[in-house]
């Protein structure tokens, strides 16, 4: 059986060296080979004409049902994204399964009157990613305001906490990453004793 990786599709044009440094904090974070993938597509069949964004449940399921195995996909777009019960998401994804999806969007400055910054850019799409990440290895919201798995609402909550874990979160991580390898090597855990 193939060893867990992690797969980041950018959706459109993303710079090369944004892509890069990001998959550099991803593997600091995760430990485990990150791949990185262009894809273009035509997304129109996700726009909804009255909300004027896009649909961020079929976005999921669209990359859901592309993914693959042992591999976590995180699908990047730069289109306005939401959920029917909220305003606009940057990002979402299946706890303990196998894709989210994020959107680079609302992270830049320019949506808000202010200069583009690609340092600020960067820290922000790597948290929202790292982020939907962990809930795909089953870590739900943390209440530590530090840790990258506490919840955000807005863009700067984001700016508020890390990019990385806190330690109870590190030691979940670890801890189901153990697990699923030890089952990959000894088979399912079972209750015969
Ligand atoms: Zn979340
Ligand atoms: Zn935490």
């Amino acid at each position: 059986m193939n060893a867990q990786q992690i797969t980041l599709v950018s959706y459109g044009h993303f710079e090369k060296e944004i892509l890069r440094i990001i998959s550099d904090k991803v593997f600091a974070v995760y430990g485990l080979p990150v791949n990185m993938e262009e894809t273009h597509f035509d997304l129109s069949n996700f726009y909804d004409p009255n909300r004027r964004q896009y649909d961020g449940n079929k976005l999921l399921k669209n990359t859901d049902d592309h993914s693959i195995g042992n591999i976590k996909t995180i699908a990047l777009f730069n289109v306005d994204i939401f959920i029917p019960i909220l305003t606009y998401i940057f990002g979402q994804a299946y706890l303990n399964g196998n894709s989210g999806v994020v959107s680079a969007y609302r992270l830049k400055n320019e949506l808000y009157g202010l200069k583009p910054n690609k340092f600020i850019l960067i820290e922000r799409l790597a948290k929202v990613i790292i982020h939907e990440l962990g809930h795909t290895f089953g870590l739900k919201h943390c209440y530590n305001n530090d840790c990258v798995m506490k919840s955000t609402n807005y863009v700067e909550d984001i700016d508020q906490k890390n990019a990385v874990f806190c330690s109870a979160c590190k030691e979940e991580y670890s801890l189901g990453i153990q697990k699923k390898l030890f089952m990959e090597n000894n088979g399912e855990i079972t209750s015969n004793t």
